[in-house]
């Protein structure tokens, strides 16, 4: 079945852009930028593709895994991926003794029998902790979503400061949705884009424990900040922010999902867990958080260390209520970068000043670390972690990769 194909053949690999929720991650995790996007679609060149398979595992909704046996000149181009609401049928196979294009697990083909297969070394893990609970995803897909109904909408930052972030809480009533923390789920916004096209899915994550926002309540929350600008500050209204941001208890919304196999937290006792995120990346940290605290007493768990990276005090989601929570059950440690009168400070600079605990934390085998937040602090965490652990850096983090003890996820 995985015998090379002809020169002529290709074994095209493409993204169902009907499944897709447009996390990025393919993107991030190829190893040879063959995975490109515009405003829709997330799209794979076939003239750089080497089926290295890298993407595949952290896809948190396998509409990455679509391949397509045809003639090299016949490939889909980008354009035609770019055009695309739906994958085209498959077409008949081109050769009827070719191999199956349902096996694309080895690299086949010219173009990977001509040049080796890179090593793949993302910098998170792509499995979960040893121990992990098993997580449900996939179970409600664009074409056929679960409907929620709100049942709490409130501000979690100072109604004076400018980050204008929502605490939502989704009841599923009798209808199954079994969430993990640090799984995520999609929304689907109503309404259309500019062209006319139903708006696709906004991924996000889960920021309740497994037993609910209200335990004995089949419900969940979602920390969403409302995007009133892009990444240049020029004004941009986020379509599926402000439409979460602005709805009223008893309104209902189309959900999808759940997403997400490897950012799990471990499942047995005493484990530690080392948590670094910014803004509204702090949602699984709550997740994971509130899941301990809720068996304090029960000698279960382990250390908890939490770096927490927020313009101001005000603009920091959920303040309050994580600053009463008990000091000797977790170990917070703030990164304020806009406070007035005071310095700059990220949560990699943080990291580095309590480099003697999180060294120790660092040390012990039964130590879980969680990225979550901004894509640019995933290069300032790692090099701080690196700098924490000195030369056996580049030996650990193999090893907690390997070990699914270390899961970023930033955008
Ligand atoms: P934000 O308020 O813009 O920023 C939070 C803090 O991070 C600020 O103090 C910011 O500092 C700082 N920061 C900026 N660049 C940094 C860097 N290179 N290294 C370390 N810290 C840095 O954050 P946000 O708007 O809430 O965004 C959080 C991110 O999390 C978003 O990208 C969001 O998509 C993502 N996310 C959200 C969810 C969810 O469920 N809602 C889940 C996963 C991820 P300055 O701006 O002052 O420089």
């Amino acid at each position: 079945m995985n015998a090379p194909l002809p020169a002529e053949m290709l074994k095209q690999h493409l993204i169902d852009p009907e499944i897709c929720i447009r996390c990025n991650t393919c993107e991030e995790t190829c190893p040879v930028d063959a995975i490109t996007h515009d405003g829709r679609n997330y799209v794979v060149d076939p003239a750089i593709c080497n089926r290295c398979m890298a993407c595949v595992p952290p896809c948190p909704t396998g509409s990455i895994d679509n391949w397509r046996l045809m003639l090299r000149e016949q490939a889909y181009s980008l354009e035609d991926q770019f055009g695309w609401d739906e994958l085209p049928l498959e077409k008949p196979s081109p050769a009827a003794d070719m191999p199956a294009a349902a096996e694309p697990r080895e690299p086949q083909g010219a173009a990977a029998s001509e040049t080796q297969a890179p090593v793949f070394a993302a910098p998170g893990s792509v499995v979960p902790p040893w121990s992990a609970a098993h997580p449900y995803v996939n179970l409600y897909a664009p074409k056929a979503p679960v409907t929620a109904t709100v049942v709490g909408n409130f501000r979690v930052t100072d109604t004076e400061m400018g980050s204008d972030v929502h605490h939502i809480v989704l009841d599923f009533g009798k209808q199954f949705f079994p969430v993990l923390e640090g799984q995520s789920l999609g929304i689907l916004p109503p309404g259309t884009d500019a062209q006319g096209r139903a708006h696709f899915a906004r991924q996000y994550s889960i920021a309740s424990p497994r037993d609910g926002e209200r335990p004995g309540y089949n419900n969940l929350s979602l920390t969403v900040k409302r995007v009133t600008e892009d990444y240049e500050g020029k004004p941009f209204n986020g379509v599926c922010s402000n439409y979460l941001c602005d709805l009223a208890k008893g309104d209902t919304v189309q959900v999808i999902g759940p997403f997400g196999s490897s950012f799990l937290m471990p499942n047995h006792a005493r484990a530690n867990l080392l948590m670094i995120c910014t803004g509204t990346g702090s949602a699984p940290m709550r997740a994971m958080t509130e899941h301990c605290r809720r068996r304090i007493g029960q000698d279960e768990n382990g250390k908890l260390m939490l770096f927490f990276g927020a313009r101001t005090e005000r603009e920091l989601p959920y303040f309050g209520p994580l600053m009463k929570l008990p000091k000797d059950f977790i170990d917070i440690n703030l990164a304020l970068s806009r406070e007035p009168d005071q310095p700059k400070r990220y949560v990699q600079d943080a990291i580095v000043e309590r480099a003697a605990d999180v060294a120790a934390l660092l040390a012990d085998e039964d130590t879980y670390i969680y990225v979550c937040g901004l894509k640019g602090m995933e290069a300032g965490v790692l090099q701080a972690l690196s700098e924490v652990a000195g030369p056996q850096w580049d030996a650990l983090h193999a090893k907690l990769r390997e070990q699914g003890r270390l899961h970023l996820e930033t955008y």
